[in-house]
């Protein structure tokens, strides 16, 4: 497959003026379309200077070329990239050379796909070069670092080995049925599936986590009208995201904030104040922050200390899921000249701060931090994977099918049936696994003979 496919061309730095730009090539034309724009010899794996010339042979620019034979290249193809000057102009027409002497424009993450398609890393890895560029904390960057590395995909893989070699095990036994009387207790069959669904139990709570910190934890801002709640969102985010208004139920519409706290994206989410009214557009309101609370991992109840809690906010805090981590938050302590402070009591925390001041605001930053960090268990060598929804969706439906196995343990047929479910949900998120390579397994581990 390596180099059967057209040449590609692009621009592979990010638009507008740079020191350095880079044009690449990927395919079997890669060499011969750098010949007729470089002077001077084009060395594998060496660093060369060189001009770039047009048609007309006049230089447009000057810089390095690097020549990555196949398949040692990220693609898997012959790879050419020119280091120009990193002007639009520049890149464009040394894109442009490249056009006309036969290569194709490159179609967005084509080089990837390539890489993808030629075995060079799995559609987990593909997906995280992705994930590495579009990070936006460093805690991101690390996580998606370590899928590319692979090691995601190894944990997907070891669990793939087990479910095969289960499955060839269940096969062999539908295969010589006479020696099925025992076949589930012979082969520690239950045993097993339970083991596999620890892993993919493990492996999940991973993935969820890595999906959390990658779309940020969601945070929701709630409390009585005139709390403080777009003043906090602002104090928290550092920047005027919310309009701070003293008219009460002046915040009708969900403002999301994301900011990052010790490299955890948190999306601060504004909402309408919770009280009961007769306003229709304020209860659309109330009722968007309900719903804004399903989906968040975080609460702040906001009260304003120179009123107090009463038992409205009691009830809001009873009302709330019983997994979301609970902040009471005594705002506007400069108005009654108490020290910002911190307390925990029961399932909540309580903090005293003002947001308009912003005194205690770092009290509950590095508080909010420590409790989300209590969900977020680092991985034995501290790094995160990163997972998608893709990922959480196939891992869902293999555990569905290993459970389904459980439940069909007396039937070899519909167990091994399950498996084959299970194996091929799961090779769905590394995309490297066909049925020419089970029966290889099965003849490789088995020996018919016998
Ligand atoms: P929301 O309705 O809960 O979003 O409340 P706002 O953030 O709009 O604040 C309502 C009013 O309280 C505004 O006048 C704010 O300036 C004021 N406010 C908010 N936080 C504090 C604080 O910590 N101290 C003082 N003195 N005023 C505050």
């Amino acid at each position: 497959m390596l180099n059967d496919r057209n040449t590609i061309a692009a621009i592979s730095t990010a638009q507008g003026q740079g020191g350095i730009g880079i044009v690449r090539l990927s395919g079997k034309d890669a060499l011969k379309i750098a010949k007729k724009i470089c002077s001077g010899t084009i060395t594998p794996r060496h660093v060369g200077f060189h001009n770039f010339k047009d048609e007309a042979q006049e230089v447009l620019d000057q810089g390095i070329v690097l020549y990555f034979v196949s398949p040692h290249s990220f693609t898997g193809e012959d790879v050419i990239e020119f280091q120009g000057h990193g002007g639009q102009v520049v890149l464009e027409s040394i894109l442009n050379l490249c056009i006309k002497y036969g290569a194709k424009l490159a179609e967005p993450g084509e080089f990837t796909k390539r890489a993808y398609l030629n075995n060079k890393i799995d559609l987990a890895q593909a997906e995280s070069v992705i994930d590495v560029i579009n990070a936006t904390t460093l805690q991101a960057v690390k996580s998606a670092t370590y899928s590319l590395s692979g090691k995601f995909s190894n944990k997907i893989n070891n669990l793939l080995e087990k479910i095969i070699s289960l499955r060839v095990y269940v096969e062999a036994c539908i295969d010589f049925p006479e020696e099925e009387i025992d076949f589930l207790e012979q082969g520690k069959v239950i045993e097993k599936l339970h083991k596999i669904i620890a892993e993919i139990d493990a492996i999940l709570a991973v993935a969820r986590q890595s999906e959390l910190l990658k779309n940020g934890i969601n945070l929701v801002l709630i409390g009585q009208p005139n709390a403080g709640k777009s003043t906090l969102l602002n104090s928290l985010a550092g920047k005027d995201k919310a309009i701070v208004t003293e008219i009460p139920g002046t915040t009708r519409d969900l403002i999301t904030s994301q900011i990052s706290i010790k490299g955890i994206p948190i999306n601060v989410i504004d909402t309408a104040g919770l009280r009961e009214t007769e306003n229709e557009v304020e209860q659309l309101g109330i009722k968007k922050t309900w719903e804004a609370i399903q989906t968040s991992q975080v609460a702040l109840l906001l009260v304003d200390i120179t009123k107090g809690s009463d038992d409205y906010e009691e009830l809001i805090i009873n009302k709330l899921p019983q997994d979301i981590k609970k902040f009471r938050i005594f705002n506007k302590i400069d108005l009654v000249t108490r020290e910002a402070s911190i307390e925990n009591k029961n399932n909540e925390t309580i903090i005293y701060l003002s947001a308009k001041s912003e005194d205690g605001i770092d009290l509950l930053k590095n508080m909010l931090i420590e409790k989300i960090s209590d969900n977020l268990q680092q991985d034995s060598d501290q790094s995160l994977i990163v997972a998608r929804s893709r990922h959480i969706y196939a891992l869902n439906k293999v555990r569905q099918a290993v459970t389904n196995a459980l439940i069909n343990k007396k039937s070899s047929e519909l167990l091994a049936e399950e498996l084959t479910q299970a194996q091929n949900e799961l090779s769905t998120i590394t995309g490297d696994f066909t049925n020419d390579d089970l029966l290889g397994k099965i003849f490789s581990s088995f020996c018919i003979g016998k």
